[in-house]
């Protein structure tokens, strides 16, 4: 089957033929018709430093996916050839104290689909049966494509109650900008988002998010002013892992304010660590998605008229796959989706 592989240990993606995976007694194979691509995806592509100590070559990439299911070994029972699904990038050891609680998501020996074993750029892909994600109702393929992304706006925007409160998002990429949607239609008053990227803030406007700061001429607190806010904000989403929208973030919280963090530093953070303390803030890290709370919340959100498809800027034939690393490097675009429909 032909796969986008990363089979040398060298700045680029090679779209080669791979022997199709088959499934084991607990795994399910998915025909990938629909894929997305991640941040992730691209510095593997670059080889950077990170990949270069992550990624053991060769391998097939690719984590944000739909797709559907053609065969399933003899131990599952409740998902059939046909099933429109979207799957669950985290591998979890399902052993470990966090596993066996329930609490999936704090696994600490994660494999990585497209990591750390083979992904999903490609036309066939096997998980564990406890990775694959059933849509109950068909949805837009490449909706369902980027559920793994989603599912990270979802957790994050989630992560504390923001009915009626003023949230603060920094960082307006497709995670940040779903994360504002998410937070806008769970019915917070103020969802402000910021970026330094202009083509970024016009995604974000167009995804319906009214308040947009261009942090290279705008502050945080005149937006405060302008909305009439006097203590701050309630809720910050970090989504940029940019240590200056972090700063402005920290300046920004109401006393007692909470803060998600999502986006992930190039390199450590120092902070003021007198004003989280004095503030009595709450900082908590966000990784991956709950497994599942997250993908039942994304599902139902849909259902009730959630709209996310905005965040889509670009679609291509997986063999324009070049054309889409392209655009992802650009900055200007959204979520850039593949399709593999005609590849089988
Ligand atoms: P992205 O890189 O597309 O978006 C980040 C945005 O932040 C960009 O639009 C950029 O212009 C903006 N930005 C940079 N400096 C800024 C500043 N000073 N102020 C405001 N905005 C600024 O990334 P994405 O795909 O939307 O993902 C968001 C973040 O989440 C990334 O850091 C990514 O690495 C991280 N991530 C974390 C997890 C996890 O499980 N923790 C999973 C996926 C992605
Ligand atoms: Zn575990």
């Amino acid at each position: 089957m032909k796969a986008l592989v990363k089979s040398r240990a060298a700045r680029g993606l090679w779209l080669e033929d791979v022997p199709e995976p088959q499934p084991g007694i607990n795994d399910v194979k998915i025909r990938v018709l629909c894929t997305g691509i991640c941040g992730t995806d691209l510095h593997i592509y670059d080889w950077n430093e990170w990949a270069q100590n992550t990624i053991h070559v060769p391998l097939v990439i690719g984590h944000e996916f739909a797709g559907e299911v053609v065969e399933v070994g003899s131990n599952v029972a409740d998902l059939q050839p046909g099933d429109q699904v979207s799957g669950e990038g985290h591998v979890v050891c399902g052993r470990c104290r966090n596993c066996l609680a329930g609490r999936r998501h704090l696994c600490a020996h994660t494999q990585g689909v497209g990591v750390n074993r083979a992904g999903a750029f490609t036309e066939y892909v096997v998980l564990p049966m406890m990775n694959v994600w059933k849509h109950p109702r068909p949805i837009p393929l490449d909706v369902a494509a980027i559920f793994d992304p989603f599912g990270n706006a979802v957790h994050t925007a989630l992560s504390f109650p923001v009915l009626g409160e003023d949230v603060l998002v920094t960082g307006a990429g497709p995670i940040g900008i779903m994360a504002a949607v998410v937070a806008q239609f769970a019915g917070a008053r103020h969802v402000v988002i910021t970026d330094i990227n202009s083509a970024r803030l016009k995604l974000a406007e167009k995804a319906g998010i009214p308040i947009t700061v261009d942090s290279r001429t705008q502050r945080v607190q005149e937006i405060q002013t302008m909305l009439g806010m006097r203590e701050g904000f309630d809720v910050g989403l970090e989504m940029s892992g940019a240590p200056a929208a972090f700063h402005e973030m920290l300046a920004n919280m109401c006393h007692g304010g909470k803060i998600a963090i999502l986006g992930i530093p190039a390199s450590e953070i120092a902070i003021d660590w007198s004003r989280v303390i004095f503030n009595s803030l709450t900082i908590k890290g966000i990784y991956g998605r709950e497994m599942f709370e997250t993908w039942y919340k994304m599902t139902v959100m849909l259902e009730s008229g959630l709209d996310i498809s905005p965040v889509i800027s670009h679609r291509f034939s997986w063999r324009d796959y070049e054309k889409g690393f392209e655009v992802m490097r650009s900055g200007e675009a959204g979520k850039v989706i593949l399709d593999w429909r005609d590849a089988v």
